[in-house]
């Protein structure tokens, strides 16, 4: 499992989340060239251990675990696996 970011992010984007990740699993970075094409940042699922410390800084609550994901935001699952080239469960 993994976390996903959802809608909330898109037009925020400031990287709270980034800062408490312990093993850097959030994408774009402000440092790296897709950030300012990037709508939204999202989580690596093949390296995100599921801590949890990304979803209680989010300041519009757009984090959630994979199994806990509203139901109108189910297709940024997806969006986060795509994003690393990966296929999502
Ligand atoms: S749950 Fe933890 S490991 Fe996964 S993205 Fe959030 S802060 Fe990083
Ligand atoms: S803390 Fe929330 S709004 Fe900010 S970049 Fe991370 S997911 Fe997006």
């Amino acid at each position: 499992m993994a976390y996903i970011i959802c809608e909330p992010c898109i037009g925020v984007k400031d990287t709270a989340c980034v800062g408490v990740c312990p093993v850097d699993a959030i994408h774009p970075t402000k440092d790296e060239p897709e950030y300012e094409s990037s709508d939204q940042l999202y989580i690596n699922p093949q390296t995100c251990i599921d801590c949890g410390a990304c979803e209680s800084v989010c300041p519009v609550q757009a984090i959630y675990a994979e199994d806990a994901v509203p139901d109108q935001w189910k297709d940024f699952i997806k969006k986060n696996y795509e994003h690393y080239g990966l296929t999502p469960p």
